[in-house]
């Protein structure tokens, strides 16, 4: 049932038009500020530094952990500032999804500047807008682009029959939630309506990567910070680059 909730709301299923036209703006966002990267994976949070570099933006990405874990991200902005706050408390599967969608909210954002007003929360089973599912769908293609996917069944798993296990190890090249690669499989023509139901209800309940059993105590981001660090939920360039906006906020 879910299932099927999940493939009617998908801009795939909903608006055919306008996915294809969120797709050909992830290409155009990902050869102008992807560089080098083989896959977006976690290195989205480099690739928002160097979109809001770029274009001279006034955007902090702020990682923290929250308990309440339906929380995914948010952004805001606010009298010229943006900001995007990510929970370090999901799996970094989940993060990398979560930034991947707000960068939507903030690319619509400068289009419309309108920027005082805009908010945006990602929550699971919460109220959607059209917008989110627009964002959603950019966020998967812009981490799982469909030539990578495809060279990554043809060339290096040489898969003809989609399984679960197909789907946890395409998961390494890509990390992002089980559920948005499954999609992917199912846009790509790789797997038909049945196939995807069937995969999506066997997914097993669990978070690739385990999240951080976090209380948050305030004054304590560094150490938060740490935790996160060790359970590898966040990586150790965006560790230092987090550390020194700290040390600037503290000078
Ligand atoms: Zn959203």
């Amino acid at each position: 049932m879910e299932a099927e909730i999940l493939l009617t709301n998908c801009l795939y299923s909903s608006d055919r038009k306008k996915f294809q036209s969120v797709e050909r703006m992830a290409k155009q966002f990902c050869t102008t500020y992807v560089g080098g990267f083989r896959q977006v994976k976690d290195h989205i949070f480099e690739v928002i530094r160097n979109y809001a570099r770029i274009n001279m933006l006034e955007l902090d990405v702020i990682r923290f952990p929250s308990e309440d874990t339906h929380l995914w991200g948010c952004f805001f902005s606010a009298s010229d500032h943006d900001f995007l706050f990510i929970n370090t408390n999901n799996s970094l599967e989940k993060q990398n999804f979560a930034a991947a969608h707000e960068l939507y909210h903030v690319l619509m954002n400068e289009k419309r500047y309108a920027k005082k007003v805009f908010s945006d929360v990602i929550r699971e089973n919460g109220e959607i807008i059209d917008e989110d599912v627009e964002a959603s769908a950019f966020a998967s293609l812009l981490l799982v682009p469909t030539k990578a996917l495809e060279d990554c069944l043809d060339i290096l798993l040489g898969e003809e029959i989609i399984t679960s296990n197909t789907i946890q190890s395409l998961n390494k090249f890509f990390m992002v939630p089980e559920k948005c690669l499954t999609m992917r499989l199912y846009e790509i023509g790789r797997i038909d309506r049945v196939a995807l139901l069937s995969l999506l209800s066997t997914l097993p309940k669990r978070q690739a990567t385990s999240p951080a059993e976090v209380t948050v105590d305030t004054g304590s981001l560094l150490k938060n910070m740490q935790y996160a660090k060790d359970l590898d939920l966040l990586n150790d360039e965006d560790f230092a680059a987090d550390e020194a906006f700290l040390q600037s906020l503290k000078s």
